[in-house]
């Protein structure tokens, strides 16, 4: 069986965590710090706050910015339900939004209609990888007549002035738009180091801290310290020093700190990002592109443009002409060849929770147009040329038996 989307362990990692262990220092410490000082510089900012998963790293920083009752966020309706249930945490209100024809991230033209005095921030989500339109985002909140409806709700929100931009780049680690690298793209960037991601530390995500001036992100950076970890005044590792015993509990805060033995996964799964993960990522979606490029039902997903280049962390087939009900039995003679497949993303709107908060996929035309024929084909850093070629034959085998 070729396998989905398996972690790549080999004796570096293995030797790392070990050392993590043998350190005796487990919990967060230099192998964190020193994670997160790396993510920064990759990403080309500041301030990189590592904690125990994206979906962690999001809500703390929705709180953060006073995000509650009675806001709304604006999302797309096509993504993770992590996106929407961090919203969802702080009491406030999910706005989803349907998607850009071409691409599978947030339509700017759905979020301008759905922006209200209420919207407090705007999460864009780079779907499989491929960065949303946040300069066209970006515009959109600077314009003069929505600033002026914006209404703060705390010092935060008045020294921002506007709606908040979000990132969810949980795909989208190494991507690039416009010369800049996935993390510096919105005012804050949040990762997921979770185990199928492009690059994973078991589980785990980071906050990139892009706030703009007057903001002090370094400030910002020492706060957030301290808000994961119970709103205590001092880490555990400084409570190890000489008689460095007493601390203060400043705030009510979180516990969603990253371990040591996460961030030593971390550090050499970053080291060779660049030289070796996302070169082969990249050939695996060339293949699948060269292979399905002559067979008329196949819609190739979007990866590289002038603007953008993805990190390819999800290779997004679509089928021409086909139902729903047809995918699914084409996904069935995949993994009966063998070959793992999956949907990303099954739209909110038709999963229980959120339809019994009234959200209806009719209201999503694009979405259930990228997801009714879309199915996901396995891309990962120890797949080899021959298993490629055994995926493509196997969705070529499907796709002519079901459609004939
Ligand atoms: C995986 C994922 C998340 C959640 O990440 P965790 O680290 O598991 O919390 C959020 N958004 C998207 C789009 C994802 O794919």
């Amino acid at each position: 069986m070729i396998p989905f989307s398996p972690p790549r362990i080999d004796k570096r990692v293995i030797d790392e965590v070990t050392k993590a262990l043998e350190s005796g220092w487990i919990t967060t410490g230099p192998r964190t710090k020193e994670f997160e000082k790396k993510i920064s510089a990759y990403c080309g900012v500041e301030h990189t706050v590592a904690v125990s998963s994206w979906t962690a790293g999001m809500e703390v920083m929705l709180r953060w910015l006073g995000i509650t009752e009675g806001d709304e966020v604006i999302l797309p309706a096509y993504t993770y339900c992590a996106s929407a249930n961090v919203i969802l945490h702080c009491g406030a209100k999910p706005v989803m939004v349907d998607l850009n024809t071409s691409d599978f991230n947030i339509s700017v033209d759905a979020i301008r209609k759905a922006i209200t005095p209420r919207t407090k921030a705007v999460m864009g989500v780079d779907i499989g990888g491929f960065p949303c339109d946040y300069d066209e985002i970006y515009n959109l909140v600077n314009e003069e007549g929505i600033r002026s409806q914006f209404i703060p709700g705390n010092e935060i929100q008045k020294q921002l002035g506007r709606i908040a931009v979000l990132s969810d780049a949980a795909h989208s680690f190494g991507a690039k738009y416009k010369g800049r690298t996935s993390g510096s793209l919105a005012d804050i960037t949040v990762f997921s180091f979770h185990a199928v991601k492009n690059l994973t530390t078991a589980e785990g995500g980071a906050i990139c801290l892009n706030m703009p001036s007057p903001f002090d992100n370094e400030q910002i950076y020492k706060d957030l310290c301290i808000k994961i970890l119970h709103g205590q005044s001092k880490d555990a590792l400084a409570k190890t020093q000489k008689g460095n015993w007493r601390y203060d509990v400043v705030e009510p805060g979180f516990k969603c700190n990253m371990t040591d033995i996460q961030a030593a996964i971390g550090l050499i799964e970053l080291e060779r990002y660049d030289s070796e993960n996302l070169p082969r990522r990249k050939e695996i979606f060339d293949r699948y592109e060269n292979g399905f490029k002559n067979d008329s039902w196949a819609i190739l997903p979007p990866h590289t443009t002038e603007e953008k280049t993805s990190s390819y962390h999800l290779y997004l087939l679509r089928i021409d002409n086909i139902t729903e009900g047809e995918r699914d039995r084409i996904m069935q003679e995949i993994f009966d060849q063998d070959v793992s497949v999956n949907v990303h993303f099954q739209p909110l709107p038709i999963l229980t929770a959120y339809k019994n908060l009234g959200y209806l996929i009719e209201d999503f035309p694009e979405t259930w147009n990228k997801y009714h024929n879309e199915i996901s084909l396995p891309v990962y850093y120890d797949l080899s040329d021959e298993q490629v070629d055994q995926v493509i034959g196997a969705v070529k085998r499907a796709v002519h038996q079901v459609k004939g």
